[in-house]
């Protein structure tokens, strides 16, 4: 039961055998040495994950493993990155060997169907704490910024919102909800798809772009600020996931997927003269896209309905259901 710490990598984290492109010295060494081809640029980002945080020790371990990356790869899709190695940092209360193997297995999905490479990371003792690096390669020029934005930027989404929020709302609240609809909306939340891919393609088409993390409201207003501009979104507009309109009042679903976390869909504006050529090659490959608003030169965010009224989103930290309580924190 009680493995070395040693052990410990050679057995779930080192896997010789699936090197990749550009690692010189992997796992095994006190530093991993990557070879970056010339004319490209480096693009590193981290996200650490805290159970009880960002999610919780119940979950299956195989989901843990994939989320932990999957949120790290939205990252590099956002700048349109292709990634290609990463570290994974790993805090744990004790060597749970069964519970290490899924989770592995779960990263490891992820990371084979992105042929990303495992390089390094650490391993030690204490709570349960994921934290992962990504890295990744990109053109120079051919990153998407979030402050590249500019008046008259149609403003996109892919996939669909406010299912992974509905999910953890769901977990709260053991709202009675039919075991087919619960599975749609845990994948959501367990397993969201980076949009790698659709990135790669859009990028020299776009202006700017963002992951959705915390939901669309801030995300688009980090690209507003860092733009100097604002923006209108027409709330009919917002793809929403099917099963929320089961159980939703028009006003809850907007709110979720506004202000709700967790989709990892992209966000990125257009110049009109592209809309077609964008559209199109999303279309093309199967990625779900909507367009949702306007870049403005007037600052600040704007939500209007389909009457052309002015929709207020209602303070972060609502409580989207009707259990009485709105103290959030
Ligand atoms: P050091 O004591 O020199 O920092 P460690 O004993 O922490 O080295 O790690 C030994 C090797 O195993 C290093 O190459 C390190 O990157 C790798 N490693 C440690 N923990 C992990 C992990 N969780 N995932 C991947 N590689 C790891
Ligand atoms: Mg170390």
């Amino acid at each position: 039961m009680s493995l070395t710490e040693f052990a410990v990598i050679e057995k779930y984290f080192k896997r010789q055998h699936r090197q990749r492109d550009g690692v010189i010295v992997g796992i095994g060494d006190d530093a991993a040495l990557l070879d970056i081809p010339p004319n490209y640029h480096l693009a590193v980002s981290a996200d650490s994950l805290v159970a009880g945080v960002h999610f919780l020790e119940d979950w299956a371990p195989q989901d843990i493993g994939y989320r932990a990356l999957a949120v790290n790869l939205s990252d590099m899709a956002a700048m349109a990155a292709v990634p290609k190695w990463m570290t994974l940092t790993l805090s744990l209360p004790q060597i749970d060997e069964d519970w290490l193997a899924l989770f592995m297995q779960g990263f490891f999905k992820l990371a084979d169907q992105h042929e990303v490479c495992l390089i390094g990371g650490d391993l030690t003792r204490g709570p349960l704490v994921i934290g992962v690096q990504i890295m990744g390669l990109v053109q120079p020029g051919k990153a998407i910024y979030r402050n590249k934005a500019k008046v008259g930027d149609l403003i996109y989404v892919t996939g669909e919102l406010g299912a992974a929020g509905f999910a953890l709302e769901h977990l709260k609240t053991q709202q009675s909800i039919s075991a087919q609809d619960e599975a749609v909306l845990m994948q959501r939340l367990l397993r969201p798809t980076p949009r790698i891919n659709p990135a790669q393609v859009i990028r020299g088409l776009v202006n700017a772009g963002i992951d959705i993390s915390d939901g669309l409201a801030a995300d688009l207003n980090h690209i507003c600020i860092a733009s100097q501009a604002g923006a209108t979104v027409h709330i009919a507009a917002l793809p929403i996931c099917p099963v929320l309109k089961k159980y939703l009042s028009a006003d809850q679903i907007y709110q979720l997927a506004l202000t709700a976390g967790d989709d990892y869909e992209l966000c990125f504006t257009v110049e009109k003269h592209r809309q077609d050529l964008v559209e199109d090659l999303l279309t093309k490959m199967d990625c779900p896209f909507a367009q949702v608003g306007i870049i403005e030169q007037d600052p600040a965010l704007r939500f209007l309905r389909d009457d052309g009224t002015v929709y207020q989103l209602k303070k972060a930290g609502y409580q989207h259901f009707d259990g009485g309580n709105t103290d959030e924190s």
